[in-house]
């Protein structure tokens, strides 16, 4: 039997997270071991494993990811000091979890390039 999506079950309820923001399209939540101050994620509802699987029927919905976490940025008022946004892909990005989320990152500087 296939394990289920932990954030398929975080969106159903069947599993607890700090839910900050939600409507038909996207969940936002904050991260179980958060790697900064501000460290959210922000996943689409539809489950896809990765940006693999998106297809250009889904601009509106990276777009609506995106612009949702310039608004969350701005009520963390990371606006000013700064944050970054991540979605991991793939082995070589470290992606652990297969479901599509956007990482929002802040409340510290944050080095370049990644290790
Ligand atoms: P990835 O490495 O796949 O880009 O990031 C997965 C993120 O999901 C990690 O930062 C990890 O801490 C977070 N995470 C994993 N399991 C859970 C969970 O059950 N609840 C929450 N809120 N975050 C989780
Ligand atoms: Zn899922």
């Amino acid at each position: 039997m296939t394990q289920p999506c932990i954030f398929c079950q975080i969106i159903k309820r069947q599993s607890s997270a700090k839910i900050v923001y939600e409507d038909e399209r996207i969940v936002a939540f904050e991260d179980i071991k958060p790697v900064a101050p501000v460290h959210l994620l922000i996943i689409p509802k539809k489950h896809y494993r990765s940006l693999n699987e998106i297809s250009p029927e889904d601009e509106p919905l990276l777009g609506h990811l995106i612009s949702l976490a310039t608004r969350l940025a701005e009520e963390k008022g990371l606006k000013k000091t700064g944050y970054r946004l991540v979605i991991n892909t793939g082995p070589n990005s470290g992606q652990q979890i297969d479901h599509l989320h956007l990482h929002l990152l802040g409340g510290r500087p944050f080095s370049w390039p990644p290790g």
